[in-house]
C-alpha cells in the first residue's frame, strides 16, 4: 500500500524548499512529502492521488499565495480529504485569518515562519496531528474498482468478466456510493462513460472492453509463440482437462478461452454430483484448482481471446484469434462447450443485463438481496441456481414450463428445494413479455392450463432454457450434425464409408473430428453427456488419440 502523503503548499520558492527538507528528514520513512508551488497544482496533485486511492494525511499550506489563499485551498482540498489534517503557514500579519480559519476549515494548526529549530516549534506540533490522523485512520481498499450502474450491461459484463477470471475488485454503484461519485469528478471528462475502471495505480478507463482490461492486469491474452505441439480451444472442463493431461505429458501446449476458465462449469454455484468432493464444489472452484494444475504444467492460457476460424496445412492445423493473429500446431482439440439458448419472448432482448441475465450470475446475487427472484427452467442448472439465491434473496420462484420439477432435474436437488422455505415452483408456467424502462420492472407469466395470465413486480430474472453449440465459424472445415454439435469417430462413418476428403489409411479415431489431427471433446460432441465428469474425461482421453495421431505426422 501506498505511505500516506504529506502535502506542503507554498509559492515562495525558497520557503517550500525548506518546509521540504525538514518535513522529509524527520517523517519520509512513513510518509510520502510531495510539495506543490500554488494551490491549483496541489489541487491537480489531490485529483491524481485520489484516483490511485492514496490516503492524505497532512497538509501544511502557506496562507499568503497570489492566486489562491491557504484557506481557500484547505476549502477546497477538504472536501476531497476531509480526514486530512490542516495546518497553515503563516506571517505575524496572518495571525487573525488563521484563528478565522479554525473555523472555517477546521484548521487543526497554524505554524509561524520562520520555525528554526523545528526541533522545538515545528515536529512536536506535526507529531500530535499525524499521531490524532493515524488513530482515526482505516487504510483504504487499493486494487482494481469499477465505477457503473447496477442496470447496465457494459457495467454487468465487465463485473462478470473480472468475477470469472478471479481479479479481486471493488464495485461502486453510482446510484448509493459517494465514493463512485467523487471517482467520477476527477475522471478528465467529468462525465466519462460508464463503467469506469480504476486501476491501482489511479490510471483508469472508461467503458473498457474486456480484453483491454486483461492487458492492464496482466492476463495472457497474447501466444508466447506462433507454434505448439497442441493447441485446445475453449478451457471448460473438457479444455482444462486436455491441457493438464497433454501438457503433463510432454506436449507444448496452448488453451485458448473467449471468456475465462471454467466454461459452463465456472458459473455453476455448487456442483455436487463430481467424483471426489463429497461436500460438492463450486463451478470458480472447479476452475481455479484447474488452472492452477494446468499453470504448474506449463500450459500457456489465453484469455480473453477467442478463435474465429481454423484451416488445414498439412501437416500443421492453423487457428485465426480474434485479434487476426495465427497460431499453428500438429494436434487440435475443440472443446467449446455450448452457450444459453435464448429466450424469446417480448421484451427480453433490450433488458438482458438490466435485470434479465442468462446463467446463474454470482455477481449479482448480491443485489438481489431481499429482492424477489425469478428463475425460467426445469433442469438442474436452474436447481442449483435457487439454492444459490435463497441464500441471498428474499423469495425464488421457479417457472417451470412441466408440471413435475422432477421430470428433468435430479432427486437431491428437488428434495433440497421442497426443504427450503423461501422457494416455490410454478409450474406450467412461462414467462410472456417482460417490461421496464430502464431495467426490468415487471415479468407477465401464463399458466398453460388454466390460460390464465398474471403480471408482477420484478428486477431479477435468470433464465436457464437448455443450450446449442456456437460451431458457425467451423463451417466448411468441420463436419457437424443438424444442431451443430460436431461429429467424431464412427458417427463420421457412413454406410462403412470414411468421411469425404479423408487421407488417412485408417478410420478416424474415437473423437477424432472429419479432419484428421482435429478433435472434439466435451458438450460440444454430437452425442455428448452434458455434465462435467464426462466433459473431463473426454478432455483426458483425447490426448491419448493426439498422442496416435502425432505418430503419424
Ligand atoms: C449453471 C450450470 C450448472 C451445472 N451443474 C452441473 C452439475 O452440477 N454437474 C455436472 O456434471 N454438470 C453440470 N453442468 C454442466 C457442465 O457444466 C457442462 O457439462 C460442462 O461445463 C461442459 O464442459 P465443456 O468443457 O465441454 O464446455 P463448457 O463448459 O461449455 O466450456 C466451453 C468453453 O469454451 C469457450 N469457447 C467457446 N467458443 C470459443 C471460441 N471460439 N474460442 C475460444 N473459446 C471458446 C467458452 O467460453 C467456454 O468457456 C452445469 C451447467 C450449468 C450451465
Amino acid at each position: 500500500m501506498a505511505k500516506p502523503v504529506i502535502l506542503a503548499v507554498d509559492d515562495d520558492p525558497q520557503v517550500l524548499r525548506a518546509v521540504e527538507r525538514d518535513l522529509r528528514r524527520r517523517y519520509a520513512r512513513e510518509y510520502r512529502v510531495l510539495r506543490a508551488d500554488s494551490g491549483q497544482s496541489a489541487l491537480d496533485t489531490l485529483s491524481k492521488l485520489k484516483l490511485r486511492g492514496d490516503p492524505v494525511a497532512l497538509f501544511l499550506v502557506d496562507q499568503r499565495m497570489p492566486k489562491m489563499t491557504g484557506v481557500e485551498f484547505l476549502e477546497e482540498a477538504i472536501e476531497r480529504y476531509p480526514e486530512a489534517k490542516r495546518a497553515l503557514l503563516t506571517a505575524y500579519a496572518d495571525t487573525e485569518a488563521a484563528i478565522r480559519a479554525i473555523n472555517e476549515v477546521g484548521l487543526d494548526y497554524y505554524l509561524q515562519k520562520p520555525w528554526d529549530p523545528p526541533e522545538e516549534n515545528l515536529y512536536p506540533n506535526i507529531d500530535d496531528m499525524l499521531g490524532d490522523w493515524q488513530a482515526d485512520y482505516r487504510p483504504p481498499f487499493t486494487g482494481l474498482r469499477v465505477v457503473g450502474d447496477r442496470w447496465s450491461p457494459e457495467s454487468y459484463r465487465t463485473r462478470e468478466f473480472l468475477a470469472r477470471n478471479r481479479v479481486p475488485y471493488r464495485w461502486l454503484d453510482v446510484e448509493g456510493s459517494e465514493e463512485a461519485r467523487e471517482l467520477l469528478a476527477h475522471a478528465d471528462s467529468g462525465a466519462p462513460k460508464l463503467p469506469l475502471v480504476v486501476y491501482e495505480d489511479g490510471s483508469y478507463a472508461e467503458a473498457p472492453e474486456n480484453g483491454e482490461i486483461a492487458e492492464n492486469i496482466g492476463l495472457q491474452t497474447h501466444a508466447g509463440h506462433q507454434f505448439y505441439d497442441l493447441v485446445i480451444v475453449g478451457g471448460g472442463p473438457s479444455g482444462l482437462a486436455a491441457a493438464v493431461y497433454g501438457a503433463s505429458e510432454g506436449l507444448s501446449t496452448v488453451l485458448i478461452e473467449r471468456e475465462a476458465p471454467g466454461g459452463q462449469a465456472g458459473t455453476s454455484s455448487r456442483i455436487e454430483n463430481y467424483l471426489g468432493f463429497p461436500a460438492g464444489l463450486s463451478g470458480g472452484d472447479l476452475a481455479r484448482r484447474a488452472v492452477d494444475q494446468a499453470k504448474r504444467f506449463e500450459v500457456e492460457i489465453l484469455t480473453p481471446q477467442e478463435v474465429r476460424a481454423v484451416r488445414v496445412e498439412d501437416p500443421y492445423r492453423i487457428v485465426t484469434l480474434g485479434d487476426g493473429t495465427e497460431i499453428s500446431c500438429y494436434a487440435l482439440i475443440i472443446t467449446t462447450g455450448v452457450d444459453y439458448r435464448k429466450l424469446d419472448a417480448p421484451g427480453v432482448e433490450r433488458l438482458t443485463g438490466r435485470g434479465i441475465y442468462y446463467g446463474a450470475s454470482q455477481t449479482e446475487a448480491l443485489s438481489c438481496k431481499n429482492e424477489d427472484v425469478y428463475i425460467i427452467g426445469g433442469a438442474n442448472s436452474a436447481g442449483q441456481a435457487a439454492m444459490f439465491f435463497s441464500k441471498h434473496a428474499r423469495k425464488i420462484f421457479i417457472l417451470c414450463r412441466s408440471n413435475d420439477l422432477r421430470k428433468s432435474m435430479s432427486d437431491y436437488l428437488v428434495r433440497q428445494i421442497e426443504e427450503k422455505d423461501n422457494i416455490e415452483a410454478l409450474l406450467e408456467t412461462s414467462v410472456v413479455s417482460v417490461e421496464g424502462e430502464n431495467h426490468l420492472e415487471r415479468i407477465t407469466m401464463k399458466n398453460s392450463v388454466t390460460g390464465e395470465t398474471q403480471t408482477v413486480g420484478a428486477h431479477s430474472l435468470f433464465i436457464f432454457i437448455g443450450a446449442a453449440p456456437k460451431t458457425a465459424w467451423l463451417d466448411g472445415v468441420i463436419e457437424r450434425d443438424e444442431r451443430g454439435f460436431i461429429l467424431s469417430g464412427s458417427d463420421l462413418m457412413r454406410h462403412g464409408k470414411r468421411p469425404d476428403g479423408w487421407r488417412p489409411d485408417r478410420d478416424p479415431f474415437l473423437l477424432e473430428t472429419s479432419i484428421p489431427g482435429i478433435f472434439v471433446a466435451g458438450d460440444v460432441r454430437h452425442g455428448s453427456v452434458k455434465r462435467c465428469a464426462s466433459a473431463v474425461g473426454e478432455g483426458s482421453i483425447a490426448i491419448q488419440f493426439v498422442h496416435q495421431y502425432m505418430r503419424e505426422v
